[in-house]
């Protein structure tokens, strides 16, 4: 039976590929969840076994990254986007400025809502040379009274990733993981808050992950809507009002699957090898193939490449999709290739997709 599953080469950028094995327990489950004669779609988010499923969600997630306990796990909606305002209305407070750094689409975006909302400051930005890089440690300029730094860890569109964070003292430090959360080791403790939307490593749109340190909860400004506190989901387990139930509960999948793949540790090694098939051959292209990020800044998760004429990216793309694969054009506004390797993505695509674009080389170069 296996055999006759037609999956697609998924490359997509967002939402993107599940693992296999998830997708089909859900698919066990979707109609007798665990002897219920109920979806898990169907119950009540009050009755014992939904909050099985959201607990032992949010144990996989503190096991697998090593979230201490002093940190929160809630489970919110609105997407990575409505953290970008959810952040400076709780804890930009009057005579405080935010930092952001810049380092591609998703931070701009983040800075723009907290500019509508109190004072802000750019702490470094490598827009100059079109988001090629990840500034140096060095570069970053704050003082100690900032409100927060806020860092975009994974540049889903132009493909760069940060690979040491800054050690920023008592200001906290706030980043946007949504596109490499859960895709290598990272050390929680440095971070007061952490969000993801879940569509990219974790699981279906429509939840999005906030990693929060409990002194950062307790600082939150208080005067504004109940929703968008960050005590309310705190203090209620994000229980307060309907929760995504689904998608928490695939998130959980998805979870155990990243357990069941060795950890965070054995999930890391494999990305590193799935990528290194595909920058390999960008750097043995001669040329043929351009990686839009300086090598020192790659990520991991999103391959970012130009060929030489706008024809021949076409002319790329459109063979690449008859062979089967999905989601390798680049982002509307850059335009270009991207290939999307998240942790689902099997090494297997990956070596299929090393060997169309070797093969494209060898036609066209
Ligand atoms: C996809 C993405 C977002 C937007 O997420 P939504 O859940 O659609 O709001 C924000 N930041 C980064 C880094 C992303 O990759």
């Amino acid at each position: 039976m296996l055999e006759e599953l037609k999956r697609a080469k998924n490359f997509n950028a967002g939402p993107s590929a599940l693992p296999l094995e998830v997708l089909q327990q859900a698919q066990q489950e979707i109609v007798d969840f665990k002897g219920t004669g109920m979806s898990i779609m169907e119950m009540s988010h009050r009755s014992k076994t939904y909050e099985d499923v959201h607990n032992e969600a949010q144990e996989l997630l503190r096991e697998l990254m090593g979230i201490p306990e002093n940190y929160h796990i809630l489970f919110l909606q609105g997407g990575a986007s409505l953290q970008f305002s959810m952040i400076p209305m709780n804890f930009l407070q009057r005579g405080q400025a935010a930092g952001y750094v810049l380092t591609g689409s998703w931070s701009e975006k983040a800075l723009k809502e907290a500019q509508l909302l109190g004072e802000t400051f750019i702490a470094a930005s490598t827009k100059e040379g079109n988001y090629r890089r990840i500034p140096s440690l060095d570069e970053l300029q704050y003082d100690q009274n900032a409100a927060y730094l806020h860092i975009t860890t994974n540049n889903t569109i132009f493909g760069t990733e940060w690979s040491e964070y800054p050690d920023t003292g008592n200001v906290p430090l706030i980043a946007d993981m949504s596109s490499d959360i859960l895709s290598r080791p990272i050390d929680v403790s440095k971070f007061a808050l952490i969000y993801a939307g879940a569509q990219k490593n974790l699981g279906p749109s429509g939840v999005t992950l906030v990693i929060i340190r409990d002194d950062l909860v307790e600082r939150g400004t208080q005067d504004i809507p109940t929703m968008l506190k960050y005590s309310t989901h705190a203090k209620n387990n994000s229980l307060y009002n309907t929760p995504p139930t689904f998608g928490i509960y695939m998130l959980g999948l998805v979870a155990k699957w990243v357990k069941q793949q060795g950890g965070v540790e054995a999930i890391y090694k494999r990305n590193l090898a799935k990528a290194q098939l595909i920058y390999d051959v960008i750097d043995a292209s001669n040329g043929f193939y351009l990686g839009h990020a300086e090598k020192n800044s790659r990520s991991l998760m999103n391959i970012t490449f130009r060929l030489k004429t706008e024809e021949l990216e076409k002319k790329f793309l459109e063979e690449s999709k008859q062979q089967g694969f999905v989601g390798l054009n680049g982002h509307r506004s850059v335009g270009g290739c991207r290939a999307s390797t998240y942790n689902p993505v099997p090494v297997e695509s990956c070596i299929a997709l090393k060997e169309f674009m070797e093969e494209f080389q060898k036609k066209n170069g």
